[in-house]
């Protein structure tokens, strides 16, 4: 296994989460580094960015001049953030958060510096900015669509959480992005300028596609895979946020950006890879921690009709989306038990009647049955 950062694999869901909230919260690594070799005899080779791959050959190339060779390829590498050009060469301090460094560095930053500017009000921008006003920062977040999390959250929960950090002291500004900065903080694309001593960028991700390319394979937008996890060159795999993938629920090819696809496909692909036929089609699943609520969403929210079970003012609800009789979304704010139900309901691809969904007595298990 070559991964090109320095650490033995690592959970990242508490880069945004734990790590910032504790000042001494440790790494939580996936295994201690001695038992990938002594348990699962896995030669794992950290600092070892793979630059090159010859299909013919079937061999892949490290930086470090190395060469591996393989029967069988998976590729899982990721993605990367996303770069904003404007604040390339920058004088004002930028960060990313991506790895083990970049919540390091971002959680002393909040010890440090008291004015941020957010760019991007998605989850990695919203957890953020979370840990941040705890720690009694200032916090401004500039976000270019007119809501919060647009690309995966109803309005009705957009809404909320913005209350809830405003709530917080947060400040938002939505219609906007940055367009410049100075030593003294950065220009906004409405013309206005806010102080900031430091700038986090969390505007998306890019898939890291390196190895595809020189493969062949065609990877804009991701790295294609069939519902068993091949590419189109033979005996090449990819799991994991570079693969893209038909989802039932978006009925379209997407990257799933979860904690639980990197798992469950890299799972179902593995076996694929030994000569079991494993094959994947879990709804994408995640979850977000910001304050008191714990918000989870399953499958596709976007372009579908809401049913909201629950009242939406005391702060436990879900939302289902509907497509026709198909339910193709849930979230939940606060209500994991009902959440672990939809999941299994939409996973199962059970119509439950509307009627019975829209009535917050309806019992989910039924539809199970
Ligand atoms: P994101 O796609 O969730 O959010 C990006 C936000 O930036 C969007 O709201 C978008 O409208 C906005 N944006 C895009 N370009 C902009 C610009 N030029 N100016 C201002 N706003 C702009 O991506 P993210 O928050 O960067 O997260 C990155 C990755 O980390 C994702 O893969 C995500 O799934 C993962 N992550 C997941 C969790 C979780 O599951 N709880 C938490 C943190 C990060």
């Amino acid at each position: 296994m070559l991964g090109e950062e320095p650490h033995p694999p690592y959970e990242r869901p508490q880069l945004s989460k734990a790590m910032l909230h504790a000042p001494d919260a440790p790494v939580a690594y996936i295994k201690q580094a001695s038992d990938w070799s002594d348990i699962l005899a896995v030669r794992l080779e950290t600092g070892s960015a793979v630059i090159d791959c010859d299909a013919d050959r079937r061999i892949v190339a490290t930086a470090d001049g190395r060469s591996f060779a393989f029967d069988r390829l998976l590729i899982a590498t990721g993605t990367l953030p996303r770069r904003l050009a404007a604040l390339e060469n920058s004088a004002i301090e930028i960060q990313y958060l991506r790895n083990v460094e970049d919540a390091l560095r971002f959680r002393k930053s909040i010890h440090d510096k008291s004015r941020i500017v957010i760019v991007g009000g998605g989850v990695i921008g919203l957890e953020a900015a979370c840990a941040a006003a705890k720690n009694g920062c200032r916090i401004t977040v500039v976000e270019s669509e007119q809501r919060l999390l647009a690309r995966a959250f109803p309005a009705v929960v957009s809404d909320l959480v913005a209350a809830r950090h405003r709530s917080h002291g947060v400040e938002f500004i939505f219609g906007a992005t940055v367009s410049g900065s100075s030593s003294d903080g950065v220009r906004l694309s409405n013309g206005a300028d806010i102080a900031a001593d430091l700038v986090l960028v969390g505007i998306g991700v890019e898939p890291v596609a390196t190895v595809a390319e020189r493969l062949g394979l065609p990877s804009a937008g991701g790295i294609s895979v069939d519902a068993y996890g091949r590419t189109a060159a033979s005996g090449v795999y990819c799991a994991g946020d570079a693969a893209l993938q038909f989802s039932r629920c978006h009925d379209r090819a997407i990257r799933v950006e979860t904690w639980a696809n990197a798992q469950n496909q890299a799972i179902a692909v593995a076996g694929n890879m030994i000569g079991e036929t494993r094959e994947y089609g879990d709804p994408p699943w995640f979850w977000t921690d910001q304050y008191d609520l714990n918000i989870q969403v399953a499958g596709d929210m976007l372009e579908a009709d809401h049913i909201i079970r629950g009242d939406t003012n005391c702060g436990k609800f879900s939302v289902i989306a509907m497509r026709g009789a198909d339910i193709v979304g849930a979230l939940s704010v606060n209500s994991a038990k009902e959440m672990a139900m939809l999941r299994r309901v939409i996973a199962a691809d059970k119509r439950p009647a509307r009627a019975d969904l829209e009535s917050s007595a309806y019992d989910l298990r039924a539809a199970l049955k």
